[in-house]
């Protein structure tokens, strides 16, 4: 028998019809502007070739990754639709990214040299994207060197050596004020660059957060990573419910160990937590090798046998306990950590919250010990029948 061959006792269930919807009702929302759904970091721990494949059946027109060994990796998968690249190393292959039509974000007057060697001259041009620093002060051109950095690229663009595609800037997202001046200074960017004689096709600032709630923001074309996912992009309490989206994937293990403990019985490393009474523990085979943040220990919740129940004690590298009182609970029992609300199990913003930290990093450090299986109901775009089922990851 092989490893694979081996039931998990560990799964991370991805619901590709949940991507589906929501991606579907945020190109309805955002509509006329288009939508990149970004399939980064494995799409945030999802899988990047099924949840592209389900997001471009959804109506997404682009998919958006941060560097060129993600998107070279969806053009290995079959994967055609346009897709954009914007955080190179300083080698990056820009000849490979034009071979393999791959858009490049470009944040520097030496990234755009690199992209007009790279484009023309018996191939394609290098299509790019210029990216414009308008106040996130991480990637992309200071404003004081765009006029310049604009200027040559409309040089190389009549030479044929690039297309600019696109013109883009990302917000920090900090209130309504600052991204409203992060937006005045985006518009100037794009006054710069058509005086430079550039006509850009797609103008994107907006991520799933300026996305949803401030219209002013979509331009073109709008990059969703975290809403496709169904998890919330907000920090104040707004959930992915209340936005109307569902989350996408559930982490699940089975028990493994069930045993009854006396008053005063320490549990786990350090013996952080002691039974006040004689209880039950139940034994999850989950820990923070798998991305279950140590930081929960004590606050995570899970499903388990109908309720919520607490984890206690010290979340160790393969494994945790939960206080079950005097229920029923059976090794072998499913326990959801997060997954979908509406059937009462906790959220990945859930676990967040219990690990002072954001959804976002939730879903994407789900570990590679943790297999990835894939459920949809309805049929794909190569016409498969309806059917219910899993795939490997
Ligand atoms: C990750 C990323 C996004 C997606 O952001 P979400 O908040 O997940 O929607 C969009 N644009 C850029 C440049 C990114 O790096």
């Amino acid at each position: 028998m092989s490893a694979a061959q081996i039931d998990p006792v560990r799964e991370a269930r991805i619901d590709l019809d949940a991507v589906r919807r929501n991606v579907a009702a945020i190109a309805e929302r955002v509509r006329p502007a288009r939508v990149m759904v970004v399939v980064k970091a494995d799409a945030y721990g999802h899988g990047a070739v099924p949840v592209a494949e389900a997001a471009l059946e959804a109506g997404a027109a682009w998919l958006g990754v941060a560097d060129l060994v993600e998107a070279v990796a969806l053009r290995d998968a079959g994967v055609a639709a346009p897709v954009l690249a914007w955080l190179h190393a300083p080698d990056a292959p820009f000849a490979e990214a034009v071979a393999r039509d791959v858009d490049l974000g470009i944040s520097s007057g030496e990234q755009l040299e690199r992209a007009a060697r790279a484009g023309g001259e018996g191939s394609a041009p290098a299509n790019v994207h210029l990216k414009i620093d308008t106040g996130l002060s991480r990637n992309g051109v200071a404003p004081e060197q765009w006029a310049s950095l604009v200027a040559a690229a409309g040089a190389h663009e009549r030479a044929g050596r690039i297309r600019v595609r696109g013109v883009f800037s990302h917000l920090a997202n900090t209130d309504a004020e600052a991204d409203a001046a992060q937006a005045a200074a985006f518009e100037r960017a794009l006054a710069e660059a058509s005086a430079a004689g550039l006509d850009p096709e797609l103008r994107h600032l907006a991520s799933t957060a300026a996305a949803l709630e401030s219209p002013g923001s979509r331009y073109d074309l709008v990059r969703i990573g975290i809403g496709a996912y169904g998890v919330t992009p907000y920090g104040d309490g707004r959930t992915a419910a209340d936005l109307g989206l569902a989350p996408a994937m559930t982490l699940r293990a089975r028990v493994v160990a069930v045993r009854r403990v006396a008053a005063g019985t320490g549990v786990s490393y350090d013996h952080t937590w002691r039974a006040e009474r004689a209880t039950t523990l139940a034994l999850v085979p989950l820990g923070y090798a798998d991305g279950v943040p140590r930081q929960a220990s004590g606050r995570g919740e899970v499903l388990l046998a109908g309720r919520r129940r607490r984890v206690v004690g010290r979340i160790a590298m393969d494994q945790f306990v939960v206080d079950v009182g005097d229920d029923e609970v059976a090794v072998g029992d499913p326990v959801v950590l997060f997954g979908d609300p509406a059937e009462g199990a906790p959220t990945a913003d859930d676990w967040a919250a219990a690990a002072d930290t954001i959804g976002y990093e939730i879903v994407t450090r789900i570990g590679p010990r943790v297999p990835r299986t894939y459920t949809r109901s309805t049929a794909s775009a190569s016409g498969d029948a309806a059917r219910t089922g899993s795939e490997p990851a």
